[in-house]
C-alpha cells in the first residue's frame, strides 16, 4: 500500500520539515502537526476534514515488489528492504505502508533535525577544514547525491552482573641504613556489579557499515517519538535485515565490554593489577525497533569512492576510507533505487571507469 501525504489546501504533496518537525506543503506553506495526525490514526477524530481522501488513498500492491505512485502512475521501482522513497518520475514522497506494520511495525523514530541544506554546509565545511584533504575533493556538484536515510535499528534494554578478580600488588621502597628495602604486598581484588544499560542502538541493516554506524553515536533520545508514518515523508527508510535475536551478539559482546572497564576501572590504587579471572553476564530485557536519520553523501574521487555519513539528529559526521567501488556501487545503488544505477552506467559508458 503506497501512502502519500496531500496537501488539504493546494493539494500538492507534503513532506517532512526536520526544522519544524511538522509535515510540510512547499507549495504553499501549510504545516500539519504529526502527533495531532498519529491521535487521528488511533481514533481521534480531530483533523478528520483535513485528511479525508487524499490522504488515505492508498493502491494495493499488484505485485510483490510493485508499487504505483498516486500522483503520475509510475511503477515505483524498490528493493525488497524499501520502505519510504520518492516517486524517481515525478519526485513524490511516497510511504509504503505494508511494510511498516505486524512484525516490520517500528516501535519509535528519531525524526531528522538537520536538513538537507545544513547537511549539505556542514559536509562543505567539513572539507574545507582540511580532514578531507586533497583540493577539489568535495563540489557542490558531488554532494548533489546526498540521501536522507532513514536506518533501522534495535535499541536493547539489558540487564547485566559482573565479578572480577585481579590479583594486585602494592610496591613501597625506602632506605634502611645501608640498604634499600623494597616492600611488596600482596592482595587478592574482588569486584562485582550490577549494571542496566537502556537503548543500545545496533544497526539492523545489511547495506549499513556496522563501525560506521556505531561511530554516528550518541544520538540523543530526548527526540526519540512513538514511530509515525508521516516522519518518512521526502525521505529514504529501510527495515530491518536482522531482528533483534540475530543481533544480540554483537550487542552483548559490546556492553560486555563496557562492563569489563567498568570493573577494570573500579580497581585503582595498586602498582601492578593482573586481571585473572572475569565472570560478565548480559540477559535482554526489551528490544525496540527504531528507525535513526543518517545522511549519507557517496562520492568519486581520483578513481575511488568515498562514504560519508551524518547522524541526521546531531549533525556528527564520519567517514569510511575509500572500499572497494564495485561493493559501493552496488551498496548505494541499492539505497537509492533504478535511477542511481543508471547515472553510473552513463558514467561508465563515458569512461568513468567505476569498475
Ligand atoms: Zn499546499
Ligand atoms: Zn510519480
Amino acid at each position: 500500500m503506497v501512502v502519500q501525504y496531500k496537501c488539504p489546501s493546494c493539494g500538492a504533496d507534503m513532506k517532512f520539515d526536520s526544522t519544524t518537525g511538522k509535515l510540510l506543503c512547499e507549495s504553499c506553506g501549510f504545516a500539519t502537526n504529526i502527533d495531532t495526525m498519529k491521535q487521528n490514526a488511533e481514533g481521534n477524530t480531530t483533523h478528520t476534514d483535513d485528511y479525508s481522501n487524499d490522504t488515505a488513498s492508498s493502491f494495493y500492491e499488484s505485485d510483490v515488489n510493485q508499487y504505483v505512485c498516486n500522483n503520475c502512475g509510475a511503477v515505483l521501482i524498490t528493493e525488497p528492504d524499501t520502505t519510504a522513497t520518492t516517486c524517481s518520475f515525478c519526485g513524490a514522497p511516497v510511504v509504503l505502508a505494508d511494510r511498516l506494520s505486524g512484525q516490520s511495525a517500528p516501535y519509535y523514530i528519531i525524526p531528522f533535525k538537520i536538513n538537507k541544506s545544513q547537511a549539505q554546509e556542514a559536509f562543505k565545511k567539513w572539507c574545507k577544514n582540511g580532514r578531507l584533504t586533497p583540493k577539489g575533493f568535495m563540489t557542490a556538484d558531488r554532494i548533489k547525491s546526498m540521501t536522507g536515510l532513514y536506518v533501522p535499528f534495535w535499541l536493547y534494554d539489558l540487564h547485566s552482573n559482573g565479578e572480577m578478580n585481579a590479583a594486585c600488588t602494592r610496591v613501597r621502597t625506602y632506605s634502611e641504613g645501608d640498604y634499600i628495602v623494597t616492600e611488596t604486598q600482596h592482595y587478592n581484588v574482588y569486584r562485582s556489579a550490577d549494571l542496566n544499560y537502556l537503548k543500545i542502538p545496533v544497526d539492523a541493516s545489511e547495506k549499513m557499515n556496522d563501525n560506521l554506524m556505531d561511530k554516528l553515536e550518541p544520538f540523543d533520545y530526548s527526540n526519540l517519538k512513538p514511530f509515525n508514518m508521516p516522519y518518512l515523508a521526502g525521505y529514504i527508510a529501510e527495515k530491518y535485515n536482522y531482528n533483534d535475536k540475530d543481533l544480540f551478539p554483537r550487542v552483548q559482546k559490546r556492553v560486555a565490554q563496557y562492563v569489563d572497564t567498568y570493573l577494570r576501572n573500579s580497581i585503582h590504587g595498586y602498582t601492578t593489577v593482573n586481571v585473572f579471572n572475569r565472570n560478565i553476564h548480559i540477559q535482554p530485557k526489551n528490544a525496540f525497533y527504531a528507525l535513526l536519520p543518517v545522511w549519507l553523501v557517496c562520492y568519486d574521487y581520483k578513481d575511488s569512492e568515498h562514504i560519508f555519513a551524518m547522524n541526521g539528529e546531531t549533525g556528527k559526521i564520519v567517514g569510511k576510507p575509500p572500499l572497494s567501488k564495485g561493493k559501493i556501487a552496488a551498496w548505494f545503488g541499492g539505497i537509492t533505487g533504478i535511477s542511481f544505477i543508471i547515472i553510473k552506467i552513463i558514467a561508465m559508458l563515458m569512461g568513468g571507469g567505476l569498475f
